[in-house]
């Protein structure tokens, strides 16, 4: 491959002869490295274990108002990629009805790097598969019928440029693990338990969180005697009363019930055809009453260690902190440079002031669309998860999705969970088996009646959210206290 820095220079040269030819703006990434390991023990036999590379050059176009967009491996094609996502933009250009806009803005330089201690793609797959393995040993015990261990890291080098001459570089690391148990119950339905590797939001990147005790590698006893519980739980009985979400669980409502509603491309209607649209309208923002007073939801680009993290956007966006919902009130969404334009011309006034830079491509052959960063429940001043429980009559606390099903508006929801504890007169006391509560997001949102403080907030790591077409799989992180909501429909009627 030919040099990064003489690529680099190639990909200057591009922009500018191609802005030069008419287009209104133009930007490449160049990704010099997209790494990814994914590593999967099933009952201590290793069922995968794939490794990605890939590099090369993706280019967008925007020509009379229209979007258009080419990649390539090979960086000896640069010129014919360039002429391609312009070719793109100006056949879409006579099907435009409302124009696409990048707001002129000054020049963006800068770089960003995850913090990282051990870089999981140093540590040798024999050290990689003994730790699996000791975690499934760990696992194992007579009751339990299935064992899964399970690894995902993914590295990107990033270099971005654009028109204005903005020139951005990132280093982005991301480690995922998961372990799980499942066992059948006394009816035979299989009951499982899990436990996701979470972040604290601050400390460092890598390897390093797979081998923390707390923060993953320490709780296979926890989830075997849990799922032990599970097998000989009862099950919830259909009715109202209060669901606190441990952030497990809560990291999932907020994804589905608030991060999804709120992208702005979702909002104009660009998703509908396949992830669905959204109930929140441009009128909504900076009106709507999303939740209780106790609700503040924060894009929150700041969290240091996060798969949400990357401190530029695929706009060239620096990463921001900024509400999206502010005591309850919805005042800003997820948006990205050319749907802030678009939005402020299709309400003809100027909803959003600035881009949330939250445009990001999931690879260099995609091209970048709104997503998700760290869309996260700031926490309040209810003391512990304890606390909570001490104030609660009648409730139930929940832990880990099982399934999830949304309105294609994301107006409703029905979550089931792997695990609940019955609350009752202020204390926790029988596990309860897996069930689910269901509610319309608004009402559910607007019940919210507890937050815990910092002690109880974490940030929940996903790797899969998946959107666009052609889809992209996208690495967004959540930190979320823990929360209480009253008057919530739980379990199932007969
Ligand atoms: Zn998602």
């Amino acid at each position: 491959m030919a040099e990064a820095a003489d690529v680099k220079k190639e990909i200057a040269r591009q922009i500018s002869r191609t802005a030069s030819e008419g287009a209104e703006y133009v930007d490449a990434r160049f990704y010099l490295e997209d790494s990814s390991e994914t590593l999967l023990l099933y009952d201590g036999d290793l069922e995968a274990n794939d490794t990605t590379l890939q590099t090369g050059i993706g280019v967008r176009v925007l020509w009379n108002g229209a979007w258009g967009f080419a990649a390539t491996s090979d960086p000896g094609q640069l010129s014919v990629c360039f002429d391609r996502a312009a070719a793109n933009a100006r056949t879409a250009s006579k099907l435009v009805k409302v124009p696409l806009r990048m707001k002129k803005r000054d020049p963006v330089k800068g770089n960003y790097a995850t913090p990282v201690a051990v870089d999981p793609f140093d540590v040798t797959l024999k050290d990689k598969l003994d730790f699996l393995t000791g975690l499934d040993n760990q696992l194992k015990e007579d009751f339990i019928l299935r064992r899964m261990t399970y690894a995902n890291f993914i590295k990107k080098r990033i270099h971005f440029q654009n028109s204005e001459g903005s020139e951005i570089d990132k280093d982005l690391l991301h480690s995922f693990g998961m372990m799980m148990v499942m066992a059948p119950d006394a009816d035979g339905e299989m009951q499982r338990r899990s436990m996701h590797l979470y972040s604290t939001g601050d400390g460092t990147a890598g390897w390093n969180m797979m081998t923390n005790p707390e923060l993953f590698s320490g709780h296979a006893a926890r989830i075997k005697s849990e799922l032990k519980e599970l097998t000989e739980a009862q099950p919830l009985e259909y009715g109202r009363r209060s669901v606190i979400l441990l952030p497990g669980q809560g990291h999932l409502q907020v994804h589905e019930t608030i991060g999804h509603p709120l992208e702005l491309d979702r909002i104009l209607g660009y998703e509908l055809s396949y992830a669905g649209g959204s109930f929140v309208d441009l009128d909504s923002i900076g009106k709507l009453q999303y939740g209780s007073e106790k609700l503040s939801v924060s894009s929150y680009g700041g969290i240091a260690n996060s798969p949400g993290s990357f401190g530029f956007d695929d706009d060239g966006t620096p990463e921001r902190d900024y509400l999206l919902i502010d005591r309850g009130v919805l005042v800003n969404a997820l948006t990205s440079r050319a749907m802030v334009n678009e939005a402020n011309e299709k309400a003809g006034r100027e909803v959003f002031q600035q881009s949330g830079g939250a445009a990001r491509a999931t690879a260099f052959y995609r091209a970048p669309i709104d997503r998700m960063t760290n869309v996260s429940i700031l926490p309040g001043n209810d003391g512990t998860l304890d606390d909570i429980i001490a104030g609660t009559e009648d409730g139930v606390i929940m832990d880990n999705p099982v399934s999830w099903s949304i309105g294609s508006n994301r107006e409703h929801f029905h979550f089931g969970w792997e695990r609940a504890w019955d609350v009752k007169n202020g204390e926790k006391t029988r596990v309860l088996r897996n069930r689910t509560y269901q509610g319309h997001t608004l009402e559910f949102y607007k019940s919210l009646s507890a937050v815990g403080d910092s002690s109880t907030w974490i940030v929940e790591q996903v790797n899969n959210c998946g959107k666009g077409e052609p889809n992209q799989v996208m690495q967004i992180g959540h930190g979320v206290p823990v929360v209480k909501f009253d008057d919530v429909i739980t379990g199932e009627r007969k």
